[in-house]
């Protein structure tokens, strides 16, 4: 019952990749308290290519608090380690 793609992993890669460079926004939410896609932004400096920017998107200043509060929030994965 689920969507399915099939096709040469090269191929689907660059077309996904593509896809992504022109609009790397495709795959974030607009949720201002999303930890993550608000950090994507932020660090991928990506705030012009947003289409359809939220408040928090477009103001500097709510920007640079987001990015605040998101520091201390992602205190706690500091301590994890993947090897
Ligand atoms: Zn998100």
């Amino acid at each position: 019952m689920a969507y399915s793609l099939l096709g040469l992993a090269g191929n689907i890669i660059s077309s996904i990749a593509s896809t992504l460079e022109e609009n790397p926004t495709l795959n974030l939410c607009d949720k201002i308290y999303c930890l993550w896609c608000r950090e994507a932004e932020r660090k991928l400096d990506i705030y012009e290519k947003i289409k359809s920017p939220k408040y928090f998107q477009k103001s500097p200043p709510l920007m640079k608090f987001t990015a605040f509060i998101n520091n201390f929030r992602l205190k706690k994965y500091k301590s994890l380690s993947f090897q």
